[in-house]
């Protein structure tokens, strides 16, 4: 199946252009980090680079070195600035169907602040 093109309507492009709010956590040049509206744990975060990228394998092919090197050094930055660093945390990615990704812009999803489950729920 081909790779749907980038959907410049999707909520987190909205997001941000500033059409609709967010709870920013963190912004620079290149990324956005803003809590999760429906919160999985104490601390659930979103990563998102500000480029147009729908998921990670895209962004890692099409990004520049910029782009790439800020968003890696804003996911650990802000894990640590957020107290989950020493306790430990997840990092999730969610990509495309089989991913069961919802919003169609890259993001990462950090949480933590308590014992999370098991990684995959068994079938
Ligand atoms: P995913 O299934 O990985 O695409 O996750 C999308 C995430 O975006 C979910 O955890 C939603 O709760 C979150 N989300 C959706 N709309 C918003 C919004 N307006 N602000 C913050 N988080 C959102």
């Amino acid at each position: 199946m081909a790779v749907q093109p980038y959907d410049p309507e999707n909520i987190f492009a909205k997001i941000l252009r500033g059409e609709i709010p967010c709870g920013k956590v963190y912004e620079d040049d290149h990324v956005l980090a803003f809590n999760d509206i429906n919160p999985q744990a104490p601390t659930h975060v979103l990563v998102i680079p500000k480029g147009a990228y729908a998921s990670f394998d895209e962004f890692s092919a099409k990004a520049s070195d910029a782009e790439i090197v800020a968003f890696n050094r804003a996911v650990g930055k802000i894990a640590r600035d957020l107290n989950v660093a020493e306790d430990g945390y997840r990092l999730i990615a969610n990509t495309r169907q089989n991913g069961r990704q919802d919003v169609p812009h890259l993001h990462v999803h950090i949480i933590g602040g308590k014992m999370l489950g098991l990684m995959l729920p068994k079938e």
